[in-house]
């Protein structure tokens, strides 16, 4: 039987997405989550999705909304997943509770239901253990922006059945995503095993105090046609995310370079310049020096 019911787990700013648009493609969806205030959150950050829906894909109201019944909530866990075929958790990315959530979902989903985790920075290896069926287990990561960031990466452990493998490939497209399949497990799946490396390459140019912001943005942008560099990409991710990733490294490696790089980051946090959020990062924002014609003479 093809995929049919699918439950969300955790209606927060991914899981509102992932339930919103995996309805608009017809799938009956069941949101879970702990508490009624945090389905109402739910509901209203669906609700607020259709003028980013309208804007990027053309949908009218009237198609939102006719989509919107396809979608139900509850806090009971066991009703949700008595028919489920797929369970998509979008919970907090914390170990602890995560480990809790797959081992109360082992208990009451039926045999068929397949789960996939939408974590980006845990390996299904390290939550697989929690699971009664590592053969149906596996990661569907999501970007924020669903709906135009519309790239779905499929990894799975060397348990993971791929039948299940390719049958969750087939329901990204069918939701749709773009497929990514990774066939080996790989930190930060296939973008962020790119760019994290890259965004941290920049920082330490500027760190070491090898040269500015702007000019290795300059150089990027010239010399490979792109249209933004790596500091123009930090503010746009906001510079509080990025900062905790490079710090969590720095830690974990003992690199020199990556500390200053984390040092460096901390000290524009400090001054509050956070990226388009506070109106300044390493570019005033809204109209930032690298989208200016004069940007690159
Ligand atoms: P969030 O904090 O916005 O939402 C989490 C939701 O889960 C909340 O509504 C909370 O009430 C609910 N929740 C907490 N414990 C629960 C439980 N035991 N059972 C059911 N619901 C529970 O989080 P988010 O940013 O949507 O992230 C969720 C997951 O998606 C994380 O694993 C994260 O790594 C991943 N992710 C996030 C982004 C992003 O840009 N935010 C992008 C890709 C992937």
């Amino acid at each position: 039987m093809p995929i049919q019911n699918v439950v969300v787990a955790g209606g927060g700013v991914l899981g509102s997405q992932i339930a919103y648009q995996t309805a608009l493609h017809d799938f009956k969806v069941t949101l879970y989550d702990l508490s009624s205030e945090s389905l109402q959150q739910a509901q209203e950050r669906i609700k607020v999705l259709f003028p980013d829906y309208h804007h990027d894909l053309g949908l009218s109201q009237a198609d939102f909304d006719r989509h919107l019944a396809n979608l139900s909530y509850t806090t009971g866990l066991e009703t949700a997943v008595a028919d489920a075929d797929l369970v998509i958790e979008a919970i907090p990315e914390k170990l602890t509770i995560k480990e809790a959530f797959y081992q109360q979902l082992s208990k009451l989903a039926p045999e068929k239901t397949i789960f996939a985790s939408n974590s980006s920075s845990l390996l299904p290896s390290q939550l697989v253990g929690y699971t009664d069926r590592p053969d149906r287990y596996l990661h569907l990561h999501f970007a924020n922006h669903i709906w135009s960031r519309n790239t779905a990466e499929v990894m799975g452990t060397k348990d993971t059945d791929p039948k299940i493998f390719a049958e969750i490939v087939n329901f990204a497209s069918a939701i749709g995503m773009i497929p990514v399949p990774l066939h080996k497990e790989q930190p930060g799946y296939v973008l962020n095993a790119m760019l994290i490396p890259w965004l941290n390459s920049a920082l330490i140019l500027w760190a070491k105090g090898v040269t500015d912001p702007l000019t290795i943005d300059r150089t990027w942008m010239k010399d490979l046609e792109a249209p933004v560099g790596p500091f123009g990409i930090l503010d746009i991710i906001g510079l509080r995310t990025h900062y905790n990733i490079v710090k969590n490294m720095a830690d974990k490696t003992d690199n020199a370079d990556l500390q200053l790089a984390a040092a460096k980051m901390k000290e524009r946090i400090d001054a509050n310049k956070l990226g388009p959020s506070t109106g300044e990062g390493f570019y005033h924002w809204p109209n930032p020096a690298f989208l200016s014609p004069d940007f690159l003479k």
